[in-house]
């Protein structure tokens, strides 16, 4: 929790706290409903606790305000926003929670309700009553842009900063009650070879063999032939310099996401985006964003060229791009749903949605719509329809997605002839938080320092692995369950967090990780056999030693894990991202079934296809929506 919540929420407490001695001193009003003063009460949310005061006159809820919470920026925090003014207004506990923070919902309602409890309130009457005031349906709305951007995370919003630095009006339209998408709530890595960082990064963090092999492979044509070469010259000029940094180059980045993904990625989107990443990265910190120094290798980016911003999650885009979107004026429709695309001469011109009151919302693109939709990793439906990869991904399987990641742009652009590409390719991660599938509760920090083990306290993988193989090699493991186990190397100190804005002591002390000074003791308390988690982490450090001879073929190491205290988090397979969907060019054109471009659609990020094969490569997606996002509003903004 942030020193500035635990103030505000202390200040609050103590206030509260006395006014709940005055409580029990004021006489229960005979005639109204509640015994009139301010209770606080908690209930369990995301991040812990959340703690609530509720200010009751004799017939009416006068305030509800959220004293202590730590729930996930940008979305359950919004529920914090949300909820105690609709409490108030609406004088019910009948208030739908916030889509996409339904756990903080759940939360926030719960504690009111015990307040309501303890005033002497009908907690039944009021969950069954109506709002006091229905919303009325709101009238139809007509807008006019010359770009419309369909979604609000990051391709959404870099597409609306770059159409607005292009010299055009834009519009963006969203369906959730927040701004974000996937990508606020994502780890948020952002890969792209980057000379002044790298300096830092020793040459020893990468393998020799893995570029040779990458030169070697044979080519797939004459374009792949072309890297080939160039990689071979550029890493010949490596070595000639003596560097004793870690080498890496747009080629290498391009050919390992090329590989990385079975060589399904279409080479000239690859190439592009590669050539590309370091420019969009310079763009965001142009705009104020900030970046750690030193780079990391994220969960299945197979080379250490992730960057990390400093702030938590993915909030640092999403600030980053609507501070600007703010400060230029650039309308966010929220609540709005785009459900069809506006054709007129084969050319598509606006957008039918529906707005947050049922009401009728034609937005018309005099330049273009881009779609910014993002994926389908929580459309069972969908999933089960186009997956050919795995056994099932049925509503079994959980997903680390927002709710509104249902695949509607890919919907929406079909209905106008737009032509798909890889939409079998759905990627799992072996990194979801049992039960929820979140992301959330992760305790890695990066690839080169922790181990997974099975029930039983064996290694069963390479865990550099790409992410399909790791998650195919979690699915061979009883119940397809793992432990990541890490030492002090990955957190210094008990209020080091891990990606997600935890401290490792939180995670510890709400049972989502374990923690011991020794390993046996460890393995007591995850109960899994301590004779064979000994032995996986010493046959590891041994590994770490000689930089190499791993028994599962791991490349990447950097400390031992020898160190107390010694910790360990449980993971299951989730559904994280969709690489397929619409088809596109270059220029983030969407293509149609004959393979024409389809006049004034654009498309970035996740809702497209092509660019990640059949896998794509962690921290590749953060890049893909900056670098593409950027380039489908630079066109929309652009056409004619
Ligand atoms: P990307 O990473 O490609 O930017 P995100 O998941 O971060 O994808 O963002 C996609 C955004 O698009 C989300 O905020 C989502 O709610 C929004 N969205 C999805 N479908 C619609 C729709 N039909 N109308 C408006 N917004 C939508």
């Amino acid at each position: 929790m942030s020193a500035k919540k635990l103030l505000r929420g202390a200040i609050a407490l103590f206030a509260a706290a006395a006014l709940v001695v005055g409580c029990a001193q004021t006489p229960a009003a005979k005639s109204g409903q509640f015994k009139p003063g301010t209770y606080t009460s908690a209930a369990k949310g995301m991040g812990g606790d959340v703690k609530v005061s509720v200010t009751f006159t004799a017939n009416e809820i006068a305030e509800v305000k959220v004293l202590e919470q730590n729930e996930t920026p940008g979305v359950g925090d919004v529920a914090v926003e949300k909820l105690p003014p609709m409490i108030v207004e609406g004088q019910t506990l009948n208030v739908d929670g916030v889509a996409g923070a339904s756990i903080s919902s759940a939360a926030i309602l719960a504690a009111v309700a015990d307040c309501v409890k303890q005033a002497g309130g009908d907690v039944a009457a009021l969950k069954a009553k109506k709002a006091a005031a229905a919303t009325a349906k709101a009238a139809d709305v007509t807008e006019t842009a010359d770009v419309v951007v369909i979604g609000s995370g990051g391709a959404g919003l870099s597409a609306a900063v770059s159409a607005s630095q292009g010299g055009a009006s834009v519009i963006v339209i969203e369906k959730m009650p927040k701004v974000g998408g996937n990508t606020i709530i994502s780890g948020a890595a952002y890969n792209t070879s980057d000379p002044e960082r790298q300096k830092n990064t020793p040459a020893a963090a990468g393998p020799e063999s893995t570029v040779m092999k990458l030169i070697d492979a044979a080519p797939a044509g004459d374009l792949h032939k072309e890297m080939q070469a160039q990689l071979k010259s550029e890493y010949a000029a490596y070595k000639a310099s003596g560097s004793t940094s870690l080498f890496d180059s747009p080629t290498l980045h391009a050919l390992q996401t090329f590989e990385g993904g079975d060589r399904v990625g279409n080479l000239v989107l690859i190439k592009n985006y590669t050539s590309k990443t370091l420019a969009g990265l310079k763009w965001l910190e142009s705009m104020d964003m900030k970046f750690k120094d030193d780079c990391f290798t994220v969960l299945g980016a197979l080379w250490q060229r992730s960057h990390k911003p400093i702030k938590p999650l993915g909030t640092g885009y999403i600030e980053t791009l609507m501070s600007y979107v703010t400060s230029h004026k650039i309308p966010v429709m929220l609540e709005t749903k785009a459900e069809k695309l506006i054709m007129k001469d084969g050319r598509v011109v606006g957008v039918e949605a529906k707005g947050p009151t049922g009401n009728k919302v034609t937005v018309y693109a005099k330049k273009g719509v881009v779609m910014a939709t993002g994926g389908f990793g929580k459309n069972v439906e969908m999933r089960q329809k186009y997956n050919d990869q795995w056994k099932t991904l049925d509503a079994s399987i959980p997903s680390t997605n927002h709710p509104g990641a249902t695949g509607d742009g890919i919907i929406m652009g079909q209905a106008v002839n737009a032509d798909l590409v890889g939409m079998n390719y759905i990627q799992l991660l072996p990194m979801g938080e049992p039960g929820s599938g979140s992301l959330a509760g992760n305790i890695e920090q990066g690839v080169e320092d922790r181990i997974f083990v099975n029930k039983q306290g064996k290694r069963f993988i390479a865990e550099d692995a790409r992410r399909d193989v790791m998650t195919q090699g979690l699915y061979k493991q009883t119940d397809a369950y793992m432990w990541v186990v890490l030492d002090k190397h990955s957190y210094p100190t008990g209020s080091t967090k891990n990606n997600f804005n935890e401290t490792i002591d939180e995670l510890v002390a709400a049972g989502r990780a374990f923690k011991a000074d020794t390993l046996a003791e460890l393995a007591a308390k995850i109960k899994v056999d301590p004779a064979n988690l000994e032995m996986a982490v010493a046959e590891f450090n041994k590994a770490v030693d000689a930089k190499g001879g791993d028994p599962f073929g791991r490349t990447l190491f950097s400390h031992r894990i020898d160190t107390p205290p010694f910790y360990a988090g449980a993971r299951v397979p989730t559904v994280h991202h969709t690489m397929g969907g619409l088809k596109v060019n270059v220029d983030c054109q969407v293509i149609d079934t004959k393979n024409v471009v389809i006049p004034g659609l654009y498309a970035g990020g996740e809702v497209t296809g092509g660019l990640h094969g059949s896998n794509r490569l962690g921290g590749n997606a953060l890049p893909d929506t900056v670098v593409n996002g950027r380039i489908a509003g630079a066109s929309a903004a652009a056409a004619k």
